[in-house]
Order: C-alpha cells, then structure tokens, then sequence
C-alpha cells in the first residue's frame, strides 16, 4: 500500500552470471574419480592379458637351464627375456640393464659351447607391446588428469569459478571500432546534451592527438560520469569510443572485488597493458565506487584488496606518460562516497554530470527506443514523456519494451497509446497481480488506505494531484495511489516535503480513523516518510532546531557531532535528530488527520467507488472530489508566496 511516486527497481546493469546449474561439483568429481577406477583396472588387465601364460623366471634359472641344455631359443627385448624351451613352452625373466645378456650367462659361469646352442635372438624395443607397456603408465594418467581439468574448467565458466583458472587476467570486455553490431554512437544517446557536449572533447582527442599535443595542451587522463543509476553512463562511454572510432575495454568495479586478494590489482594492471597497446583506446571502469569508497572509514569492512585495487588504478594513471592516447572513463551513481584522491587533478578531474531527463529529453529517449517498433497512429509519446517525470533513460527503454510486449502478447502488428500508458505503471509498480486476491475485509481496509493517501494528496496545497487509484496489488503494493506532479521537479522546498510526509501518513491515520485498528500494509509508507523527515533534519538544513547544518554526509556518515570513532555520532546528538524527526512528523500527521477529518464525505466516497471498480482514474476521481466539495487542483494553482 504504498503512495506510489516509490521508484521502480531499477534494472542493473551488470553482466548475468551464468550460474552452474549441472551436477554439483562433487558429483562431477566422483564420475572423474570411478572413470579413473575403470581405467587403471582396464590397464592392470591388459598388462595381465600380455604377459599371459608365461610364467616367469629369475635369470639364474635361465642360466641354469642353458647350461642344462634345455633352452632352445632366447629373445632379448631391451630387458625382459623370452626363453623358448625345448618343449616350446615359454617362460620370461628379465637382466640387468647395464650388462648384455652374454656377459651375464658368462658371469652365471654358463659353458661356451652350451650357450652356443642356443638361438639367441636380439629384438629393438620398437614393438606395439613395448609401446603399450612403457607408455600407458605415463600417458593414461597425464591424459586423465588433463581430462578433469578441462572438464571442470568448462563446467566452472562464467559461473564464478573459471576466475580460479584465470587469476590475474583482467575480465575486461573489449568493442573494437570495427563491430558494428555492439558500436554505440552519441546518435542513439538522446538528450543528455551537456554531458555530449563536454564528451565531445574526448571524441575530439581521440581522433585528433597530434593537435592537441602540438599546443602543448594536456589531454585529461580521466573522465568521470556521475548520475543516478539507468540515466545513460555506460550508454555515453560506450558512445565517445564509437564517436572516436577507439577499442573500448570496460570492467566493472564489481568484478574487482570478487575473489582472491591481489586478483584486483593484477587485473587492474593488466587492463592498462592491454589498452596501451591498442591505444588510442578508453578504459572504461563502471561503478567505482565498488572499488573507489573513501578508503579507512570502515565503511565496507575496510576491505584490503578494494584498496589494494584501488591503488593500483591510481598508479597506473600516474604511470601514463603524458599523452599516453589511453583515456580512463569511470562511472558512479554516488559521487559522495569516491576517494578524494580519485578526484585530485591528473585523475579523474573530469566530471561529466548527467541527470535525470527532463520533459523534452524523455520524448527524445523514447523515440530512439522506438526506432525499430511500429507505433500505431494514436501514438502520441509527448503525451508519455508528461506522464514519466523521474524516468531515467533505462525506464523510458524498459516502457517501450513493455509496451511492445504488450502489442505482441495480444497478436497485434502495432504498438498502441494504450499499450504505453499501461507499461507507465508496470515499469514503476511493478506488474498488476489480479491473481493477488483480497478478501471482503481486506479490500475495504485497502480502499481506505488508498483513498486516505487520495484525498491528503488533494487537499494539501504542495502535495502532487492524483491521477489514479487503483486496489490492484502490483509488486509488493496491495494498491497504489499514482500521483504526478505538473512539471519536472529539480528541488523541493519544506512545504513539499512536509506535505509528501502527510500524504505517505494518509493510508495509516484512515485505517486508524475508519477501523480503530492498524495493518502491516502502511509499514512501507512510514519507512518511506521517516526516512525522508530524517534527511530533511540531517542533511538539508529543515529543522528548527539544527538549523542550517549538514548533519551527515549520506550513508549514515556523521559530519557534524562525532563520536571516537570519527565516522559515528554520539548519542546524545542521535538522540536530539529522533526527537526533531519525531516533530516534522508530528506536524505533517497533524496536517493529514485534520484534513481527513474535514473531508470524510470525499474519503469515504473515494473508498466506496475503490470497492466497487478497483481502478478509479483522474476524471472520475475528480468528479468524486467535486460532489463532495473538494476543488481538483489545477496547474496553475501552485501557490508560490511573493518575493519578499
Ligand atoms: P547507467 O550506466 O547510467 O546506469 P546505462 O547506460 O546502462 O545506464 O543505461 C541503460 C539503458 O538505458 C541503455 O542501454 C539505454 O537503452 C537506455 N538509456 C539510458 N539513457 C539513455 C539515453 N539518454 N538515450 C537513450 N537510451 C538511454
Ligand atoms: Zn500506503
Ligand atoms: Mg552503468
């Protein structure tokens, strides 16, 4: 039941690892073990098998039965020994290797003349058997061995373990200029222009080194891109090494910190060799701040090979000799996290911002999504582009997508208005669970939530106009209540704040109000609120008491009022920030009880139609609003006081 301006998950963008999912690793490992079994008992058979029938003998015995004169013929194959008797029957022995047989009868005091009765035969060691017995021993198990391991190292890649093979080598992944499938250009990058605009330099340097290092000019070593998550960095590097016609090598920072101390570092260097000798190239490290998090704080558990890591790209771009043609892109959606030294001039002293698209950049982003779909004639994406503020350039990708499948899933050959006004809400809420069925009580104890969030959003003055009501449950929400506001926000002031907070407080006081009880359901609205009245009280300066103080520097890094430890805050000052949160609250739910109070006809009307039709949109909800005295704001109502 949430008050659903809650941004979608936003889609990752890292590489899908590709889990294993064969037989466990044991099992594979007692196959290798029993084939192993077989083959050893294979080989003792064949050995067996040759050597069959023939019993053998110690020379002495040998030497004794020529002197006997019982021995008719003897083959000499290297060392073993085949003695023909007169009753051809066959026995072996084997000599010395050192010696030749002669010489040893001679020294078993065997006579001359009996020995010269007997054939003796002197066979190269060339034989298939030979072959057979002196290699099988050396090749079968070296063969076996070789076997395992390729076998395991095929079953081990891209799920996580092939890194055991493959230790130092970086994992980078490379886009050569000449692959034009994977070749990105600042064409299919839209809006974001300051971001291209300053790129385009790189571009330039790329192309064009001689001119810059004629004048002498020295060429940045480092970009950085900072963003929210989906605006389009990994989009905008991949865009300038396909504007510059450059290999692009990009690694995640994630990847660093995967496996075994010291992998990062060498991979890092590795990655810098490689690039160098393609250069003019770019290096492309996404996500960063894996790897570039301040360093000592403890945030993260002091990890020593990110830090290892980390040292290791700062001297591998000090190591660039200037004009080096490697240019080293980075993107990060938390800039307040990196490393100062990242930051310092001859790193990344670059910083390209890219925010979030405003009205005119999201109409651009989802025509360049929609390049390759059939839109249908209704198909307004202006009108898409009003009803998506707070889209990053992923969503915008992800509606279009969706509203494709929608098109394909009803067997239609053209994407409607329809289709997309429906993917608005699936990419931000998650799709609809009409299948999430809720019972008699359960629907009206929502319809009441919802409508509670409806009518606060109304009234207030600084809240959001509501454009749908809906108790179907989508994601996690049981409903949601979709409010817009009318125009790209880039700020927001107290008053907004305040009146948000009374909003997402709407659901709980019109469940406490109507049924005197309360219900897990509002436990994400308050999650939400308090952690909005916190920053209000820690980060943006909106409390009364602490006034105009940074209090935390984001994640929970106190600036200000430190204990020991230098990164937490004392008690005391904890304690203080609660009970100023506690206040903004206090206000904002005296704000929203008041007017839930005041409008009950409206709340109860709004919660009436939710059981009926389940989904009420703008038009209908604002007849409902009309009949119980509420005027719908209009955009133009927006109460800004004077300037003093
Ligand atoms: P980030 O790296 O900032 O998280 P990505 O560059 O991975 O975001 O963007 C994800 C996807 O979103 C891209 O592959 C692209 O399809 C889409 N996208 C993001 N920004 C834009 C944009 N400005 N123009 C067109 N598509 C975009
Ligand atoms: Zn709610
Ligand atoms: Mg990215």
């Amino acid at each position: 039941m949430s008050s659903a301006q809650e941004s979608p998950e936003k889609p990752q963008d890292k590489q899908p690892k590709i889990q294993g999912d064969g037989p466990s690793i044991w099992l594979q490992l007692a196959v290798a073990f029993a084939v192993f079994l077989v083959l050893s008992a294979g080989y003792s058979y064949v050995r067996e098998y040759v050597n069959k029938e023939k019993e053998s003998i110690p020379l002495s015995q040998v030497a004794a039965d020529i002197a006997a004169g019982k021995i008719d013929k003897i083959l000499v194959e290297g060392d073993s020994i085949t003695a023909t008797y007169a009753d051809k029957t066959e026995k072996t022995s084997r000599k010395e290797s050192e010696s030749s047989l002669v010489q040893t009868l001679a020294d078993y005091q065997v006579p001359a003349d009996m020995l010269a009765g007997v054939h003796i035969e002197i066979k190269d060691e060339s034989g298939f058997k030979f072959w057979l017995l002196t290699l099988l021993p050396i090749f079968v198990p070296a063969l076996l061995l070789f076997g395992v391991i390729w076998y395991l190292s095929r079953q081990l890649r891209g799920g996580g373990g092939m890194q055991a093979f493959t230790f130092g080598r970086s994992l980078a992944r490379m886009v050569s200029p000449e692959d034009e499938v994977q070749r990105v250009t600042f064409k299919d990058v839209a809006g974001a222009k300051e971001a291209k605009i300053e790129l385009t330099e790189i571009v330039d340097f790329l192309k064009n080194p001689k001119k810059f290092i004629q004048i002498g000019a020295r060429i940045p070593k480092g970009v950085l891109l900072m963003g929210a998550p989906g605006t389009g960095k990994t989009l905008l590097a991949r865009a300038v090494a396909g504007e510059a016609g450059v290999p692009f090598f990009s690694i995640s920072g994630s990847e660093f910190v995967e496996m075994f101390v010291g992998v990062g570092a060498s991979r890092v260097r590795d990655l810098f060799q490689t690039a160098k000798k393609a250069a003019p190239s770019i290096i492309f490290v996404d996500e960063i701040d894996a790897v570039g998090r301040v360093r000592g704080t403890g945030v993260g558990g002091g990890n020593d090979e990110r830090e290892q890591t980390l040292n290791q790209i700062l001297v591998e771009m000090d190591g660039f000799e200037p004009n080096e043609k490697v240019i080293v892109m980075a993107a990060t959606n938390r800039p307040d996290v990196l490393d100062p030294a990242l930051l310092r001039p001859g790193r990344f002293d670059r910083r390209v911002t890219i925010d979030l698209p405003d009205r005119k950049d999201r109409e651009e982003i989802l025509g360049v999504h929609s390049r390759q779909k059939p839109l249908g004639p209704d198909v307004n994406l202006a009108v898409i582009a009003e009803r998506t503020p707070g889209f990053s350039g992923a969503d915008l990708g992800n509606l279009m997508n969706e509203g494709a499948i929608l098109a394909a899933r009803e067997d239609r050959k053209e994407i409607t208005q329809y289709d997309l006004l429906r993917s608005i809400e699936k990419v931000m809420l998650g799709p609809e669970r009409r299948s999430h069925v809720l019972n008699k009580r359960e629907k009206e104890i929502t319809a009441y939530h919802e409508a509670g969030h409806a009518i606060v959003s109304s009234v207030l003055p600084y809240a959001d106009p509501v454009h749908k009501v809906s108790i179907i449950s989508r994601g996690r929400a049981a409903g949601y209540t979709l409010k817009l506001p009318f125009d790209d926000k880039r700020m927001q002031s107290r008053r907004e704040f305040l009146d948000d907070i009374a909003v997402s407080l709407g659901g709980y006081i019109a469940e406490k109000m109507v049924f005197g009880d309360l219900t897990t359901g509002a436990s994400n609205d308050l999650q939400v609120l308090t952690a909005l009245a916190r920053d209000m009280v820690t980060r943006y300066g909106m409390s009364e008491k602490f006034g105009a103080i940074a209090l935390e520097a984001g994640q929970g890094r106190a600036m200000f009022g430190h204990g020991l430890e230098g990164g937490e805050m004392s008690s005391e000052l904890a304690a203080e920030i609660d009970k100023e949160v506690q206040k903004i609250v206090g206000e904002a739910y005296k704000k929203a009880e008041d007017v839930m109070t005041k409008h009950r006809g409206a709340l109860d009307a709004i919660a009436k139609a939710l059981i009926e039709v389940e989904t009420i949109e703008r038009e209908e909800f604002e007849k409902i609003l009309i009949a119980n005295g509420v005027v719908p704001k209009k955009k133009d109502d927006i109460i800004d006081p004077p300037l003093a």
